[in-house]
């Protein structure tokens, strides 16, 4: 049966979500806070679970115009720079799990998302629209806006974002704690760098303390560096605010002239305290359900949130095409992403002691420890799991009753 379904945020979840309801058949209008459409300028890579999704969905050819493929990881050791392969990628992610590893420059990928979601309904994204609450009943649900404009639906997907107005509307507000993490963000170009640091291989510089990622993107024209330290004088965790050269050099005093090569190239740095939050367990009721950061906001330490975001909008289409009931099928996508967007979350927490280990400190330590962390083993435990996960073919869990939205009811 089509839905009309409402979509409060046009993230990467939110257009993801947007594309693959659209392309099923439903009407869908996403709600977008923003004037003008874009993304923050920064760096993302996707494994071979989330292009998959974007294969499924016909836009991994207008992706891969845009991306990077880089041949490999390498782990790189904060003083001395000795290096260690990860793992392979490029023609070993598409060998191994059928689909490739693209690193993306967020605002081009974003754009390709636009296009395709409006190229299916034009007036599909409202801009200026801040979502301000909802009321759900049994005949459906309605999105109020900030601006006092309500529109009515079927179905509303909360897609907005770590402060989630919708999760808030389902379930109060949340109590985030601050990780004692501060990343540092900037995007360089690729011409500005020497030779050695702009090969197409992702690297994770780690240290005690810290550590340092950075990829190529966009053809590899551009280089993404995000750079993290435990750090407890900053806790915005806001993506926009710049911070200078100087305490971003500072925080990295004594690591591999590389790593100060490559903050040097920033423009502008920026810093965002990471938060973190307990994984819901239960995101849908009655009509309305969350996905991405709105439901499982993650520390970025295994680069999945925006790939479960992706992959929640193409299980909860598939979820609505295979189930007779829309409200059970909400609580089906549910119980179907649970378990492992949750493992995700408490994998990448995990990896903050893993990458920033006091055994790093002396190169003897730090050999030993690199050796029992990242040999072949440990590396395929950690990451076969991720990428190996297929959206369209893993069994759906039985369909149950659909959770009741009564206490819901008129949250704003
Ligand atoms: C430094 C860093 C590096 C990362 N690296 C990776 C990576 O390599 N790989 C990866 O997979 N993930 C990565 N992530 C995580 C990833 O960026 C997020 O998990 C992902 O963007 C979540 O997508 P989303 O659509 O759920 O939310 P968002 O991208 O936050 O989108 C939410 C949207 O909702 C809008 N919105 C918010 N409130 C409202 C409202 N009230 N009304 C209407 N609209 C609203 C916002 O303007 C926005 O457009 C990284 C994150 C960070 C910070």
């Amino acid at each position: 049966m089509k839905q009309k379904i409402l979509i409060a945020g046009a993230g990467l979840g939110g257009l993801t979500a947007a594309l693959a309801l659209l392309r099923d058949g439903h009407d869908v209008t996403v709600f977008e806070q923003a004037a003008q459409l874009g993304e923050v300028g920064a760096g993302l890579q996707l494994s071979a679970n989330a292009t998959r999704v974007l294969a499924l969905l016909g836009i991994d050819d207008a992706v891969r115009q845009i991306a990077s493929v880089p041949a490999g990881k390498q782990v790189r050791l904060w003083r001395t720079g000795q290096s260690w392969k990860l793992f392979d990628l490029g023609q070993q992610s598409v060998a191994e799990y059928g689909h490739p590893y693209f690193t993306l420059y967020r605002p081009d990928f974003h754009r390709v998302l636009v296009e395709a979601v409006r190229a299916l309904k034009s007036d599909a994204i409202v801009l200026g629209a801040r979502c301000a609450g909802f009321e759900a009943g049994d005949s459906g649900v309605k999105l109020d806006l900030e601006d006092g404009r309500s529109f009515g639906g079927d179905l509303l997907i909360g897609a907005d974002g770590v402060h989630s107005r919708v999760r808030q509307g389902l379930f109060g507000a949340d109590a985030p704690s601050f990780s004692g993490c501060l990343a540092w963000r900037g995007v360089i170009p690729a011409e500005r760098l020497p030779e050695r640091l702009r090969e197409p291989v992702g690297t994770n510089w780690i240290g005690p303390g810290g550590h340092v990622i950075h990829y190529p993107l966009r053809r590899n024209e551009l280089v993404n560096f995000v750079g993290v330290v435990e750090r407890s004088d900053w806790t915005v965790e806001s993506w926009t605010a710049a911070g200078t050269t100087e305490e971003c050099l500072g925080d990295f005093a004594g690591w591999n002239e590389d790593v100060q090569a490559l903050i040097r190239a920033i423009d502008t740095p920026y810093k965002w305290a990471l938060m973190v939050r307990e994984p819901l367990q239960q995101w849908s009721r009655g009509p309305v359900t969350l996905l991405g950061d709105a439901c499982h906001p993650t520390l970025p330490f295994l680069a999945q949130g925006a790939a479960m975001a992706i992959e929640d909008g193409a299980m909860l289409a598939r979820c609505l095409r295979e189930t007779a009931d829309p409200r059970q099928a909400l609580g089906r996508y549910q119980d179907a992403r649970v378990e492992r967007t949750t493992r995700i979350v408490q994998g990448s927490a995990a990896n903050t002691k893993r990458f920033h280990n006091p055994a790093l400190a002396s190169a003897e330590g730090a050999l030993a420890y690199v050796e029992r962390e990242w040999n072949e083993a440990r590396v395929r435990e950690r990451y076969h799991w991720l990428f190996d996960y297929r959206v369209d073919q893993v069994e759906l869990p039985p369909v149950r009753e659909a959770l009741r939205s009564d206490h819901a009811e008129r949250a704003s």
